[in-house]
C-alpha cells in the first residue's frame, strides 16, 4: 500500500556559495520536494499516519480543507486516489471557471469539490458545522485544513532522524504550524520556522500543538513579504538568483521566503562560524506550474 512502504530518506544536497563561505557555515537542503512526484514535500509526510488511520477504522471517504491554491488539496486528491478514497475537498470562497491547475488537478483525481463562503469556512473545526457536512455527505475521514493533527506531527517527526549529519539548525516554512511542531518534536537541532503569514501568531499556534515546552525552537517572523502568498521584486530575484546557482526550484509561497530567510540571517552573521544548517525543502511547486 502507498504510505505503508517506508520511502527511502530525501536527499541532503549541500549547497556552497559566495554567501555560505563568506558566513563559514555548511548549508544543506533536505529535499522533501523529490518525495513522491505528485504528494509533495510535507504535505506526504503529514498525509501518511492519517490515511493509515483511514483504512485502519474502514472510512472510504477523506474531507478536507483548503483555499483555492492550497498545496494540501492537491495532494489530498492524489494520495486519496492513489489509496482507493474518495475524497471531498471543501473550498473556501467561490467557484472560479476555468479551474485553476490545483483545482483542476484535484478534479481530475476524482475530488469532489464543494465550495463555501468564508464566513461558513470559519466554523471548519466546529462539530455542529461537521455534522452537517456528515449529514450531507456521509460517513468520512476528516482531516483539518492545512492536513495539521496529531497524526501529521507524528509522520514529519520522522523527518528529523533522516539527517545523517551533525547539524546545528533545521530551517522549515511554516504555514499551520503542524510541519514546525513534528520537527521540533524529534529534532536534535535548534528549529527555526519561517512565518510565511503575517504577524506573530503562529509561536503560540506552535505552542499547542506540541503540548509542552520545547526548549529547542523558535519562530522568525521578518520574512512573509507582505503577508500569506504576497510577494516582492526581491524575492523573485532571490528564487531566480538561487535555482540558478544551484538547479533547485523554490516557490514564493514558502520555501522561497524561507530560504530568503536562511540566506538574510547568514549575511546578518545569526549563525555562529561553523554551524551546520539544514533547510527543508517542502515541495509545493505544482502550485505555481513548476512541476506537476
Ligand atoms: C503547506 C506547506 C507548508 C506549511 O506547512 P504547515 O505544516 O502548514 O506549517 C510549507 N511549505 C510548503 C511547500 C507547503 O505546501
Amino acid at each position: 500500500m502507498f504510505f505503508s512502504e517506508n520511502h527511502a530518506p530525501t536527499p541532503l544536497e549541500a549547497i556552497i556559495d559566495e554567501h555560505t563561505t563568506k558566513a563559514k557555515v555548511k548549508l544543506f537542503v533536505k529535499r522533501d520536494d523529490l518525495i513522491h512526484p505528485s504528494v509533495s514535500g510535507n504535505k506526504f509526510r503529514k498525509l501518511k499516519f492519517n490515511l493509515l488511520e483511514a483504512k485502519k477504522l474502514g472510512k472510504d471517504t477523506l474531507l478536507t480543507f483548503g483555499g483555492a491554491f492550497s498545496n494540501h488539496i492537491h495532494a489530498t486528491a492524489s494520495a486519496g486516489k492513489l489509496m482507493g478514497f474518495k475524497t471531498i475537498g471543501i473550498i473556501r470562497g467561490e467557484e472560479h471557471l476555468p479551474l485553476n491547475p490545483t483545482l483542476a488537478y484535484a478534479t481530475e483525481q476524482g475530488m469532489q469539490l464543494h465550495y463555501i463562503d468564508r464566513t461558513s469556512y470559519r466554523q471548519k473545526a466546529e462539530p455542529a458545522f461537521i455534522e452537517q457536512l456528515k449529514a450531507q455527505f456521509g460517513d468520512f475521514y476528516l482531516i483539518p485544513e492545512g492536513g495539521t493533527n496529531a497524526l501529521a506531527l507524528k509522520g514529519v517527526a520522522e523527518l528529523p532522524a533522516e539527517i545523517d549529519i551533525p547539524h546545528d539548525y533545521i530551517c522549515c516554512a511554516t504555514g499551520t504550524g503542524g510541519t514546525t511542531a513534528g520537527i521540533i518534536s524529534t529534532a536534535k537541532a535548534t528549529v527555526l520556522g519561517f512565518s510565511a503569514l503575517k504577524g506573530n501568531f503562529l509561536q503560540k499556534d506552535v505552542q499547542k500543538l506540541l503540548g509542552r515546552p520545547y526548549p529547542n525552537w523558535a519562530m522568525v517572523n521578518d520574512y512573509h513579504f507582505g503577508g500569506y502568498a504576497k510577494k516582492k521584486p526581491e524575492l523573485e530575484e532571490f528564487i531566480d538568483w538561487f535555482n540558478t546557482t544551484h538547479n533547485i526550484p523554490l516557490e514564493w509561497i514558502y520555501t522561497g521566503k524561507m530560504m530568503f530567510g536562511v540566506y538574510d540571517l547568514m549575511k546578518k552573521e545569526f549563525f555562529r562560524e561553523g554551524s551546520n544548517i539544514v533547510a527543508v525543502h517542502t515541495g509545493g511547486l505544482q502550485a505555481v506550474g513548476k512541476k506537476v
